[in-house]
């Protein structure tokens, strides 16, 4: 279980510098996000990080008017819903994060397949401000 928590401090410490990293399998070239020590489809070890342009479509969304503790204490809430998607990358792989910039009163409006790009959002209380993965309208 170490090795999950030093690939995920990785990835969460290049999101804090605006960067998108994964991970691409030497032997099958296999991409994954966050980065994999081991390959999901051929089981090597040969891995090397890569960094991702952060540029992907929508490839399906949900809108979230019943937020958990995180959300309400940043401001969520049903009068004040926000939207999580799945984003297909460019180089493949599919990853969730919250979705900014779109007019959530009419969700419907809303494209599967549109084009988005990588932001990041900051939340959390004054003296622990985290950043956070989103993705915006390219
Ligand atoms: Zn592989």
């Amino acid at each position: 279980m170490a090795e999950c928590n030093l690939e995920s401090k990785a990835f969460y410490n290049a999101i804090h510098q605006d960067v998108l990293i994964g991970s691409r399998c030497k032997d099958c070239g296999h991409v994954s996000i966050p980065q994999r020590l081991i390959c999901r489809v051929c089981h090597s070890d040969q891995a090397e990080q890569i960094e991702f342009s952060g540029f992907g479509t929508l490839a399906t969304f949900t809108v979230i008017y019943v937020p958990p503790t995180e959300m309400v204490e940043a401001g969520y809430n049903a009068k004040n819903p926000y939207c999580v998607g799945i984003v297909a990358l460019e180089e493949g792989p599919r990853i969730s994060a919250q979705i900014v910039g779109l007019d959530l009163a009419d969700p419907g409006k809303i494209k599967i397949g549109m084009p988005v790009r990588k932001t990041v959002v900051e939340r959390g209380p004054e003296d622990k401000r985290k950043k956070v993965l989103a993705f915006e309208p390219a």
